[in-house]
């Protein structure tokens, strides 16, 4: 066992894991469906493990048909939002009988400390001991089978014991999940997915709230290559493990971006393309019946992400543009981008459809309305219909997990 201040220590392979939800608890009579969702979303994201059941006593309770590696586990439970602690355990038996047997039988592993507390959680009610017996009670038999002296105030090790109506369990380590609400639960958005560092996070982010994420990518094929389609791709399928399948709309963008750029002042440039773009969003997210668009723009980052630019793309919307990141430091976003796994995606060399035709001198103030004047040179509202026309729908699965060299075949199902 590896030592751990909050648990007794965990295994490399667990048979039994708890975990906690928070904020499903404010959401009154809807938790009935939250419990529904984040149920389904565990199922997916342990899909392929052993699975035995996966049940809702009081927390999410996952016992597996026999002993998978921890860290997997650990892996695939961090996808799921609406979960905000992780608790490997073990299964002590139905009664306190038992739970001292378990307890005495392993008592040359539990003892990782000088001292230690009992803490108990009780949520079965009709249980015959109330929380504090089973803390006085099994504390005198762990200090006569391990040694280690009882330390309410300041233990070294603090033994976890939860007792749920499906059995009581010892808690082996405590481990932060992604916290967020379940995915299915707040309305679905569709992602302007541009495969740089920034929209990725800005689509985790809106996942993390309990959106189902659609995503589309503009580029500017045959004019560049369309490596930044294949990136875009990989990254949409390293998101969807937070949220099983989504669909890609891959827009060709070069000829439309020609036109602007033939037609209209080149300081305005970035600003017409990005409200080009909303404009084909938004006829996609409508036909997805998504209700908000999300992007990765963070004020002032770049020049077309000041609050007159962004303002002047606000004014041809019609539904929310959401943006997540909007107040967070570059650094902040490539911590995050790093953390969920997408930066090393991001940072591959690829020309983006932005970097095509991009002006030397992106202007800083622009009005709406010096764009709509610019915009009497284009036909945009035809542009964007004959931009979507072209659109390639591509379905995307969730990024396969890398299989565990400690996972038996036995252990793998189809
Ligand atoms: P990112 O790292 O996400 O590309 P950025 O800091 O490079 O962001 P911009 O290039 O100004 O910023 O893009 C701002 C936002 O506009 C992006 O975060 C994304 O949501 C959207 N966007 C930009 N280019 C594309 C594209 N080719 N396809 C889809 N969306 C795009
Ligand atoms: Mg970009």
């Amino acid at each position: 066992m590896v030592p751990s201040p909050s648990g007794v220590g965990v295994q490399q392979h667990v048979r039994h894991v708890l975990a906690g939800f928070h904020e499903l608890t404010l959401k009154g009579a809807h938790r009935g469906k939250f419990e529904r969702v984040l149920l389904r979303n565990v199922r997916r994201a342990l899909a392929g493990l052993p699975v035995a059941e996966i049940s809702l006593p009081a927390r999410v309770t996952i016992r597996f048909s026999e002993d998978v590696p921890w860290p997997e586990v650990r892996q695939r439970l961090g996808t799921v939002f609406g979960l905000n602690v992780l608790w490997p355990v073990a299964h002590a038996g139905h009664t306190f009988d038992d739970l001292a047997d378990y307890c005495r039988a392993h008592a040359a592993t539990l003892a990782t400390g000088r001292t230690f507390a009992v803490r108990c959680r009780r949520s079965n009610k009709r249980f015959p001991l109330t929380s504090e017996d089973i803390q006085r009670r099994l504390g005198k038999i762990l200090e006569e089978c391990t040694g280690m002296g009882v330390n309410l105030a300041n233990p070294e090790l603090t033994v976890r014991v939860i007792v749920q109506d499906d059995g009581i369990y010892l808690v082996l380590a405590r481990v932060p999940g992604p916290g967020g609400l379940p995915v299915g639960t707040s309305g679905k958005v569709l992602v302007l997915l541009s495969g740089g560092i920034d929209s990725p996070v800005a689509a985790y982010l809106a996942l993390k709230r309990g959106v189902t994420a659609h995503f589309i990518h503009f580029h500017s094929a045959p004019y560049v290559g369309d490596a930044s389609v294949r990136k875009a791709e990989e990254i949409v399928a390293l998101l969807n493990r937070h949220q099983g399948a989504s669909r890609l709309a891959v827009v060709p963008f070069g000829e439309c971006q020609k036109d602007i750029v033939a037609s209209c002042p080149e300081a305005l440039r970035v600003v017409l393309y990005r409200r080009m773009m909303v404009r084909v969003a938004e006829r996609v997210a409508r036909r997805w019946r998504c209700q908000a668009l999300v992007t990765g723009e963070s004020l002032n980052q770049v020049a077309s992400q000041t609050l007159p630019n962004l303002a002047a793309i606000d004014r041809i919307a019609r539904m929310p543009i959401l943006r997540p990141l909007i107040s967070l430091d570059k650094q902040e976003i490539v911590d995050l981008a790093e953390r969920i796994g997408t930066y090393e995606v991001s940072i591959l060399p690829y020309p983006d459809c932005c970097s095509f035709l991009q002006p030397r001198h992106p202007t800083t103030g622009i009005s709406a309305a010096a764009c709509a004047a610019a915009e009497a040179n284009v036909d945009v509202e035809r542009w964007a219909r004959e931009v979507q026309r072209q659109a390639q729908v591509v379905h995307l699965d969730p990024a396969p997990w890398p299989i565990s060299m400690n996972l038996t075949p036995r252990g793998l199902r189809p």
